[in-house]
């Protein structure tokens, strides 16, 4: 399909698209791999003792972004969303496919937003293979897709359901700045160019049990952990996270809210813990790793922070609690039950 009159979809691909894509990328030197061009892409074979690792997630306008949004950022941030999964899962990038639903090709937008793609594909070596682009309809949003393609040793992956008792669990970054910032309509740095914690992920290979990121807050998360770890445990057994509510991690843009009064600290811890758009890591690792992983904090420049501890129990939920062990109120406890983005059951 011809996405516009003026620049057709082929010139597009042409000159946006594969003019780029081979830049700074090895993918493209070698001899077994083919990339934008063919009916379909060709991966060099892997390593031995590597597997691949896969990853899909999509952006769309007027949901996961305003319609007048940077365009260098939204290029960026479709692949970094991407990223953050193969980070979440231990994985290193290889490649991706980026698929577009577009109203028409704006050249300087689109020159824009394949600016701030390539830029991030170039740093974590992740080339564009492929992908497809079509026209929607004129009153329909604009939509991109990126599935990205990772590996990682054979088994060395991190997964969901890999909680074990015991396990410390950890965050990285500071959380509640993206939603904050879409409740204030501002734009952020977390919100508009979110770093995906790909070094994090590597270096946690053979330390943490088990790893989730952040998009949806960091509660909705956490339960994810505890369901997928639950039902993989010996019959009759679950998992709960017991949190510290004063411990979780306040975002800049929070913490500066707080401190000017605009926001009360019950506030921005909600947001701290319920807030999507985060792309951090939340995983779990024995408490023996507790220093190996305060040292990494320090090599990767990156804040770590304890949060809680998992245990056995009846069923999988987490309980909260104060600085002073004591358990959160009634109101709080049933306020971040209420939380969690499910765009199915939040949204028309
Ligand atoms: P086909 O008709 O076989 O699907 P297309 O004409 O859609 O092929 O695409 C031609 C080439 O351009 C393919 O290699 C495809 O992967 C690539 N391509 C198309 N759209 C995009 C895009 N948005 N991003 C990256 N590559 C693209
Ligand atoms: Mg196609």
């Amino acid at each position: 399909m011809n996405p516009t009159p003026g620049l057709s979809e082929f010139e597009f691909i042409d000159r946006l698209i594969k003019a780029h894509c081979a830049q700074g990328q090895p993918f493209y030197a070698h001899p077994q791999a083919l990339g934008i061009g063919d009916d379909a892409a060709l991966l060099p074979a892997l390593d031995p003792g590597y597997q691949h690792v896969v990853a899909t997630d999509m952006l769309i306008e007027g949901r996961h972004y305003f319609p007048d949004v940077a365009p260098d950022a939204l290029g960026h941030k479709v692949l970094a969303v991407n990223l953050s999964d193969l980070a979440a899962m231990g994985a290193e990038p290889v490649a991706f496919t980026l698929a577009a639903g577009i109203k028409r090709i704006d050249v300087p937008w689109m020159e824009a937003f394949f600016k701030g793609l390539l830029a991030l594909a170039r740093l974590h070596q992740c080339a564009l293979i492929g992908g497809d682009t079509t026209r929607t309809a004129p009153d329909a949003p604009d939509v991109f897709s990126v599935t990205v393609i990772g590996r990682v040793p054979i088994g060395a992956a991190l997964c969901r359901h890999g909680l074990r008792e015991g396990d410390e669990l950890w965050v990285s970054g500071d959380l509640g700045d993206g939603s904050f910032c879409v409740r204030e309509r501002r734009s952020s740095k977390k919100l508009l160019w979110p770093e995906p914690r790909l070094a994090l992920g590597l270096a946690l290979r053979g330390i943490a049990h088990s790893a989730i990121d952040i998009s949806d807050g960091l509660l909705s998360e956490v339960n994810h952990l505890l369901k997928n770890s639950s039902a993989r445990a010996q019959e009759g057994q679950s998992f709960c996270a017991h949190l510290n509510w004063s411990s979780l991690p306040l975002g800049h843009e929070v913490a500066r809210a707080l401190s000017a009064g605009k926001l009360s600290e019950r506030e921005a811890r909600i947001f701290s813990a319920t807030g999507g758009d985060e792309y951090e890591l939340c995983f779990s690792a024995p408490a023996v790793q507790s220093a190996r992983i305060r040292r990494l904090a320090d090599d990767l420049n990156l804040p770590l922070t304890c949060i809680g501890k998992i245990r056995h129990a009846d069923s999988a939920h987490v309980l909260w609690t104060d600085a002073h062990a004591k358990p959160l109120d009634a109101d709080l406890l049933e306020e971040l039950a209420q939380s969690g983005f499910d765009h199915f059951r939040h949204n028309p």
